[in-house]
């Protein structure tokens, strides 16, 4: 077995685990072969590679970190993509999540605050050929409104709470996928869903730990 397909089955395994609070015992098909698809060592620095297949979240540098694959695969399995939507995705670090994403909608935004986290990811993703992704710097707090509306938004750092941006540049019918909490400790990943008429709910789905968001717009790095 390699390395990617035994990562497979330790995110498969996970999901069965943790079915009882997610409400989903296995992901879809197309969810688990995006995530085979992506050589997740070409996002982790040299240093930590031989882990890159490890069902743990690694270091990026700048006190960041690219998330742990059961964690992508399961973000990703509740956005619920369908081929033709276009998502944002707040919080770009290695561009792992945003490679995985690239197989399974048309166009993915994401935005990185860390400019040097932006420009290695924007020209690692270039160099892989992920050519349907646009990285871009700013503060994602404030989303992208240059692309709004998006089908849908995912965070991959932990907000204090929904960033009222981010609400509003989702489309009717959109959905965002979130962690939500302080930086230490009792945070929670939600799925928040607006309806055609723009009303907003929220679901809990999972304890998590994320690092966070950062709310301000220092982009001095
Ligand atoms: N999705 C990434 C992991 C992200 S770690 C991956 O697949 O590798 C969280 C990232 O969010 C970090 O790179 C951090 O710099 C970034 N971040 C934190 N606050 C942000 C903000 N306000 N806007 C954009 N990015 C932010």
């Amino acid at each position: 077995m390699t390395d990617r397909q035994q990562m497979l089955q330790d995110i498969a395994r996970l999901a069965r685990l943790t079915a009882a609070e997610t409400e989903r015992g296995r992901f879809t098909t197309k969810v688990m072969a995006a995530v085979g698809s992506v050589k997740r060592e070409q996002f982790v620095p040299e240093g930590v590679a031989i882990e890159a297949y490890e069902n743990i979240p690694l270091p990026i540098g700048y006190e960041q970190t690219i998330s742990q694959p059961y964690i992508v695969a399961l973000m990703t399995d509740l956005l619920d993509t369908e081929a033709d939507q276009v998502c944002l995705e707040v919080g770009t670090g290695s561009g792992y999540q945003a490679a995985v994403l690239s197989q399974l909608v048309a166009k993915v935004y994401s935005i990185e605050i860390i400019a040097p986290l932006y420009r290695e990811a924007s020209e690692r993703l270039r160099r892989l050929h992920y050519d349907n992704v646009e990285v871009m710097l700013g503060n994602g707090y404030l989303g992208y409104p240059e692309a709004a509306p998006f089908d849908r938004i995912i965070v991959t750092a932990a907000a204090e709470e929904v960033p009222p941006a981010l609400l509003e540049q989702l489309k009717p019918g959109g959905r965002m996928i979130i962690p939500v909490g302080p930086e230490y400790g009792g945070q929670v990943l939600y799925q928040v869903d607006k309806d055609d008429t723009g009303m907003i709910e929220s679901s809990p789905v999972l304890d998590v730990r994320f690092v966070p968001l950062i709310q301000g717009s220092d982009l001095s790095m």
